[in-house]
């Protein structure tokens, strides 16, 4: 059966990747992915050398009928979790192709990991809409009770962070900046806390993040 492999890869750290995903993109004929570039870095590390296809949120249905195992792997982390992927893998499945997840590192997970929190449950918002919606995802943030997780800019963390001070300000947060990689670190505090931080920090602006709200409530 012609097998279309989805797999994560790293966040950062280019250690990250399972055995499995390294036995798996050295075996395919081709490897799909968001960024030629990109991916051609992370292959040279792994001292591999495989025909790359661009594959990103705007292709066109590529076609993969020429191949029998493809794998696909977005910039960083687990296709589908804020990424492309989920196109391909319809057209795949309307072909008749097995679709076989070689999971991996995601930032949502690694953050979740080290929150010290023990979430039965949460919700993950992606990355919230620059303009509408935007006020009201982050009072629905507020208004919960359940943990909620959002991949931020570094252009817009110091604002999410005002604005769900005005909401919410006793809850707490926990952001997961660069994760993996040198300047990894882990924020905690108030929303208002966090956004001083940030704003008397501006190096700190920098990067990537992922943060965590949850109820500053140590019953729930
Ligand atoms: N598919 C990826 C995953 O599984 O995590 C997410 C892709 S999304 C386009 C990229 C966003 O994920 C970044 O803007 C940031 O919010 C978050 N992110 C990715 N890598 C990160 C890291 N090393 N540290 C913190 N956040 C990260």
């Amino acid at each position: 059966m012609p097998t279309l492999y989805i797999v994560g890869t790293p966040i950062g750290n280019l250690e990250d990747i399972s055995l499995r995903a390294l036995r798996i993109l050295g075996e395919v004929d081709v490897i799909f992915c968001e960024d030629t570039r990109v991916t051609a870095k992370l292959l040279k590390h792994l001292k591999l050398n495989k025909p790359l296809k661009q594959f990103h949120k705007h292709s066109n249905v590529p076609n993969i009928l020429n191949y029998y195992s493809i794998a696909y792997v977005s910039d960083a982390g687990t296709p589908g979790i804020s990424d492309p992927g989920a196109m391909l893998i319809k057209y795949a499945r309307e072909q008749g192709w097995d679709v076989v997840s070689v999971p991996g590192p995601s930032a949502l997970t690694a953050l979740i990991s080290i929150s010290g929190l023990e979430l039965h449950e949460f919700t993950f918002l992606g990355f919230l809409p620059h303009k509408k919606g935007r006020e009201t995802l982050i009072k629905e943030i507020a208004q919960s009770d359940r943990a909620m997780i959002v991949y931020e800019s570094p252009h817009r963390i110091i604002k999410f962070l005002e604005k769900l001070a005005e909401f919410a300000p006793d809850k707490k947060v926990i952001i997961g900046r660069e994760l993996t990689k040198k300047f990894e670190e882990v924020l905690v505090g108030t929303p208002s806390e966090l956004a001083k931080f940030l704003q008397a920090n501006p190096i700190k602006q920098k990067g990537e993040f992922v943060v965590l709200i949850y109820n500053n409530d140590p019953s729930k």
